[in-house]
């Protein structure tokens, strides 16, 4: 049923990067849209498939960025795209809240399943990862009957009002937008690369600073949540040490407090299990979901204990769009894709040729400071020869390189000093190879 003709998967470059149709379109986009939108590559993308974007004026582009972390079943995923197709002829929107209909709910019931942890379990989509995030602090709260929202230190978990005083880095996501929300207490994250001692020093280290900052500064029992990204993402691929997590999972228990995984950038298969909290046996109280639900339409995903979940009253929850009957369509076909291409594994597997190349680089080029990360979210964190120095403009000229010969990463952390990967799952090895080698021709060239 699918009318989408497949791109071969190669790199090709045809003109210069951008191109000359690319450099016009541009024009128009600075004249038309608001500047405060940011862009990674200045390229207009007119068709894409697996792990490649083809731009206007020709030229095949390696997708190492995924939409930052969105398309894990790949560009125009059949699954997702016939799913898709069936759903906008048959109707579009009747709102949930309305009328109900299938796809909201089978969304719902898969991630009540697919999540961790055998206990029952409840969901609400809605349309964004910032949105669901907004609602897992409201129904906490509401539950809790109490106010008081711990995060942490590099976190990002939006741009909404609510959200922008949950994320920790300033600029560009917080400088001149405040008055922000109250009741949110920033607690140190282990950060490892930058910690002093062992893995076990740091994890204690971390524990005994945030449990004491609870109990010190806001008093445990005014806690709602505690709100964390299992590997955080914007911040910079940072992957706290093992242990960290379940021991403050095991204080909230303790305590009353609500445990929400943001697992809206480590979900849906990135990190080489269908969610990242797996990787210790983590069963968290919430899990935030969005990003890569839907194989790039817009829908994101609360679920829960259903006594949380069910602590709401009638209409207390809700919005116009949330979980849009197209949105649900692509959702289901994103995880029937997840489960029929065994996607889990092949993040794993690219984990492991991601890991590889980029170790061999960092011994070949000290001012890569440390190469982590786990699945296909692996990331570099950029410095200054012999230093933990952040160094921005390695960062900047690394993926400039890379831009003009076709491959496109991104960048983030605190420090701006980091180079994520995040492939699309599908992508094939010689992609993912030729993609290392014009990383490595990079390094090489600064
Ligand atoms: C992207 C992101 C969000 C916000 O999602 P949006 O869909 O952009 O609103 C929240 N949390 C994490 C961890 C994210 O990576």
């Amino acid at each position: 049923m699918t009318t989408v003709t497949g791109l071969t998967q190669e790199r090709r470059l045809v003109t210069a990067i951008p191109g000359p149709k690319s450099i016009e379109a541009i024009k128009r986009r600075t004249e038309a849209t608001s500047q405060g939108l940011g862009m990674a590559i200045p390229v207009v993308i007119e068709r894409a498939s697996d792990a490649i974007l083809l731009d206007i004026d020709g030229n095949q582009i390696i997708d190492l960025g995924s939409g930052i972390g969105v398309v894990n079943v790949g560009n125009a995923a059949s699954r997702v795209v016939d799913r898709v197709i069936e759903q906008v002829q048959a109707f579009t929107h009747t709102c949930f809240t309305v009328a109900p209909y299938m796809g909201y709910i089978e969304v719902c019931e898969k991630l009540n399943a697919l999540t961790p942890g055998t206990h029952k379990k409840k969901s609400i989509l809605v349309n964004s990862g910032a949105e669901a995030v907004e609602n897992a602090v409201k129904i906490a709260r509401h539950y809790t009957k109490r106010a008081a929202i711990v995060v942490f230190e590099h976190s990002y978990h939006g741009r909404t009002n609510l959200t922008m005083a949950l994320t920790a880095k300033n600029m560009p996501y917080k400088e001149g937008f405040g008055p922000f929300a109250p009741e949110i207490y920033r607690v140190p994250m282990p950060y490892s690369f930058h910690w002093v001692g062992d893995q076990a020093t740091i994890t204690a280290d971390a524990l005994e600073m945030v449990i004491s900052k609870i109990e010190k500064e806001i008093g445990a029992h005014n806690v709602a949540a505690i709100l964390i990204e299992p590997i955080q993402g914007e911040g910079g691929f940072i992957v706290p040490p093992k242990g960290f997590m379940p021991a403050l999972a095991t204080y909230a228990a303790d305590n009353g407090i609500v445990f929400i995984a943001d697992e809206v950038q480590t979900g849906f298969a990135r990190t080489g299990r269908m969610f990242a909290v797996e990787d210790e046996n983590l069963v968290p109280d919430m899990i935030i979901t969005a990003k890569g639900i839907a194989g790039g339409l817009p829908l994101a995903g609360v679920t829960g204990r259903a006594e949380i979940m069910d602590s709401v009253h009638v209409s207390g929850l809700g919005g116009t769009f949330g979980g849009n009957p197209i949105a649900c369509a692509a959702a289901l076909g994103a995880i029937e894709t997840i489960e029929a291409e065994a996607l889990v594994a092949r993040a794993a597997h690219i984990g492991t040729v991601l890991g590889q190349s980029l170790r061999a680089l960092q011994k070949k080029y000290p001012i890569i400071g440390e190469v982590r990360g786990r699945g296909a979210m692996q990331a570099i964190e950029l410095v200054e020869a012999g230093s933990k120095l952040p160094n921005t403009a390695a960062m900047n000229a690394v993926v400039k390189y890379c831009q003009s010969k076709g491959v496109l990463i991104l960048t983030a952390g605190t420090y701006s000093n980091v180079i994520r990967f995040l492939p699309p799952l599908v992508i094939t090895d010689e992609l993912l190879h030729d993609a290392m080698g014009v990383l490595e021709e990079a390094f090489a060239s600064l």
